[in-house]
């Protein structure tokens, strides 16, 4: 089992025996607090538990302090190139830049970085993207370059930045090698892992869209997670960042690191059903996946929303409580016992009522 150092991003530590913890980023105009940190409070209420927002300018890193009065999750700025954007940005208070020390300039600039990040306990991802890698970019005919090569080259250039750091004796370090193939991720990780005790964050950079990239991304990241590497995770998928961080729990779940939110038995439907199972599914894992404490309350709970009478309540016999629908009706369970008959319209109040009930106190 890979074993990895500890890292401190605000109230959390990363690394081998502490939590894999979920990750999204904000896709605000960061220069707009407000709409920011409305963002980054939905998906709080979401379950994510670090936001990273992009810093492309010296007005957006001057809005992080503001961002931060408005949130209660660390805060992570993405910054290229530039130092001084993130200078500013440990000055108004964030708990890790994502920055390529090679990527700003004479060392000098980096020694600044890394004394600002030292004094206020600022940690600092290296982020190595299959697209940008120098070597790569130089490289004719890329595309022919086998899995393994790339993964080589991802790893040996994030080793390379993790260096600079490790020179100036800072810690504090995350890495990511990400790219949008499962293969080279999984093999960039992988040969991160065996030569590094740093703390990986493991995704997939532009997953696609929603179905697509959560199968590549649960596949890659499923991988990984079942060989103990990744200590952060992110679903980058061209979605609203809320589904990005239901994404990652679902993936975490399956893979049994984490518990989060309930879970939900529904049937496929078929010529017997006479409700709306999928509107009510649907309808019901919007009120859980948006309200906190609801999240907290329905953790570990099996809930059913099956389509009729003749199958659904003995296939659900096992969850805690659940309906199985008539004509426009449905009979409630509990723990495999039939109750009594609720119209369809009272079904959700009432599973939602049912869920204070039953929910972890
Ligand atoms: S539970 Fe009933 S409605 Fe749902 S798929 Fe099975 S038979 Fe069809």
């Amino acid at each position: 089992m890979y074993q990895t150092r500890l890292v401190k991003v605000g109230p959390y530590t990363l690394g081998t025996g502490h939590p894999v913890r979920v990750q999204s980023m904000c896709n605000t105009d960061t220069r707009d607090a407000a709409a920011t940190a409305a963002q980054i409070n939905a998906l709080e209420n979401a379950g994510c538990e670090i936001n990273r927002v992009a810093v492309p300018d010296m007005q957006a890193a001057l809005a992080l302090g503001e961002i931060k009065k408005r949130i209660s999750s660390p805060l992570v700025a993405d910054i290229h190139f530039d130092y001084k954007l993130a200078l500013e940005a440990i000055r108004q208070g964030v708990d890790k830049v994502r920055i390529n020390p090679g990527n700003i300039g004479s060392v000098e600039n980096t020694k600044e970085v890394v004394r600002a990040c030292a004094d206020k306990n600022v940690a600092i991802r290296i982020g190595v993207n299959a697209g940008s890698v120098k070597y790569l970019k130089s490289v004719e005919g890329r595309m022919e370059l086998s899995d393994q090569k790339w993964a080589e080259v991802m790893v040996n250039e994030a080793l390379e930045q993790a260096n600079i750091l490790e020179q100036l004796n800072f810690k504090n370090v995350v890495v990511s090698l990400k790219s949008d193939n499962f293969k080279r991720t999984v093999l960039a990780n992988e040969l991160f892992a065996s030569r590094s005790d740093i703390p990986l964050h493991i995704g997939l950079t532009e997953a696609g869209s929603f179905l697509s990239g959560t199968v590549k991304s649960a596949v890659a990241l499923g991988t990984l997670l079942q060989k103990g590497i990744g200590s952060t995770i992110r679903v980058s998928l061209t979605e609203d960042p809320r589904m990005q961080v239901r994404a990652a729990y679902e993936i975490l779940k399956a893979v049994g690191l984490r518990e989060f939110g309930p879970n939900i038995i529904s049937c496929p439907t078929c010529g017997r059903t006479q409700v709306d199972v999928t509107g009510t599914v649907h309808a019901l894992e919007e009120k859980i996946y948006s309200d906190k404490e609801l999240l907290r309350l329905s953790t570990g709970l099996k809930i059913a929303v099956m389509g009729c009478i003749v199958n659904g309540p003995g296939e659900a016999r096992d969850a805690d409580f659940g309906i199985a629908g008539g004509k426009g009706e449905g009979l409630y369970f509990e723990h495999g016992k039939t109750m009594f008959k609720l119209p369809q319209e009272k079904w959700l109040d009432f599973l939602i009522e049912k869920i204070r009930e039953f929910g972890r106190k």
